[in-house]
């Protein structure tokens, strides 16, 4: 028999599933009487959309959004009942996919819509339509809107359930492109109704969704909310931190004369010091731009990452804990409840969502909702 995997493991990253309920709850609540959908692209943002995807059913979620084709199709056979959408659009040479697991394209363009009609033949089947206000990334384009508002026929015998748009800086201070946004979204849902049908509309990612009820419209798009990141940046976080990544203490070695710590020798201790090295580094995620600049907590105590991040390892200064309190075999919490994602970011030079998209492959994944405990596949 195998040892426990736990104990082989350089980190152990635990999800809290339930906590993954509540703010999908506190997203729903906050965006009704629009329904709130729940984006579970990228492997739900890192967290492990095998798990992520059933948790946010059970907690009410019936609409669910990917990016790829490939992330619906893994999503599929576990939530049955759900409408599925995929963000980017109906790939080409894979129609038939779409219509044999009932998942549900966002068109990007014309193009995307005739051929989506084309494969869908005398059945039409849902869809969602894209509109480009300000992202200039994917959506039908002014001219395309243009065309489509003069030829409403376009969209004849389709089953366009909602009419969606991106904001760019929703979570911005300045809330001029958003409004701006709005405005464009608003008006090219009165002019494409002819086209449209009984179509609602979809514009609000997580920070979107606070920005209060005209944002809202049929459905709101929340991601990274579910998952803990602050989408209300400059007041306290609403939402409750789902991940918690445990990095373990494989040494901890005292030094007394003046000695580098780490690749480049960008830290050096001046007198006596104690570093405790971990056995997680930029392999797993734990970004090269943390070096020098990361914070962990053990036991209560912060302390802050000194020298480079390597591959494979971390190191930090104990030196300020009681000496008890840092061994081998313990663990410094690197992101979580005492060290939530948005100060990772933060410190990193980067956004929640890239922290979170980050983590690694290597973890020891323990996914718990409530009082029970089950192991990631
Ligand atoms: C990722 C994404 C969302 C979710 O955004 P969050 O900011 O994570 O809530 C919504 N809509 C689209 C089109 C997206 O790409």
């Amino acid at each position: 028999m195998s040892s426990d995997p736990a104990a082989r493991a350089g980190a152990i990253l635990e999800v809290d599933l339930a906590a993954l309920a509540e703010n999908w709850r506190r997203v729903a609540a906050q965006s009704a009487p629009a329904e709130a959908a729940a984006v579970v692209k990228a492997n739900a943002y890192g967290l492990g959309l095998r798990q992520a995807g059933p948790a946010l059913w059970r907690a009410g979620a019936r609409t669910f959004f990917t990016a790829q084709l490939d992330e619906a199709l893994t999503l599929r056979p576990l939530l049955p009942q759900a409408a599925i959408y995929v963000l980017n659009g109906l790939m080409r040479g894979a129609e038939g996919d779409y219509l044999a697991h009932d998942l549900r394209p966002v068109l990007n363009t014309l193009e995307e819509l005739a051929r989506w009609r084309r494969a869908c033949g005398a059945r039409p089947r849902p869809a969602a339509l894209h509109l480009d206000t300000g992202m200039s990334r994917l959506g039908l384009d002014a001219r395309e809107l243009a065309v489509l508002t003069a030829e409403p026929e376009r969209a004849a015998g389709l089953q366009l359930t909602h009419l969606m748009s991106h904001l760019a800086s929703a979570e911005a201070a300045d809330q001029s492109q958003s409004e701006e946004q709005l405005r464009e979204f608003a008006h090219a849902l009165a002019a494409l109704r002819p086209a449209l049908g009984a179509a609602g509309g979809s514009l609000a990612n997580s920070p979107g969704v606070f920005l209060g009820p005209r944002y809202r419209f049929a459905l709101t798009r929340p991601g990274s909310a579910l998952y803990g990141v602050n989408p209300t940046p400059k007041e306290p976080n609403p939402m409750r931190q789902v991940v918690r990544l445990k990095g373990k203490i494989l040494q901890v070695r005292e030094i007394d004369a003046p000695r580098g710590v780490g690749y480049g020798a960008t830290w050096r201790a001046q007198d006596r010091t104690r570093i405790a090295t971990l056995a997680v580094g930029y392999a797993d995620g734990y970004l090269r731009s943390l070096s020098n600049r990361g914070r962990a907590v053990i036991e209560g105590h912060e302390v802050p990452v000194v020298g480079r991040v390597s591959m494979d390892l971390i190191t930090l200064d104990v030196s300020a804990l009681p000496e008890r309190t840092a061994q081998p075999g313990g663990f410094a919490e690197l992101v979580g409840p005492a060290m939530p994602v948005d100060r990772v970011a933060e410190a990193a030079g980067t956004i929640g969502y890239e922290i979170l998209t980050s983590l690694g492959g290597r973890y020891h994944r323990v996914y718990s909702s409530g009082d029970t405990a089950e192991l990631g596949a």
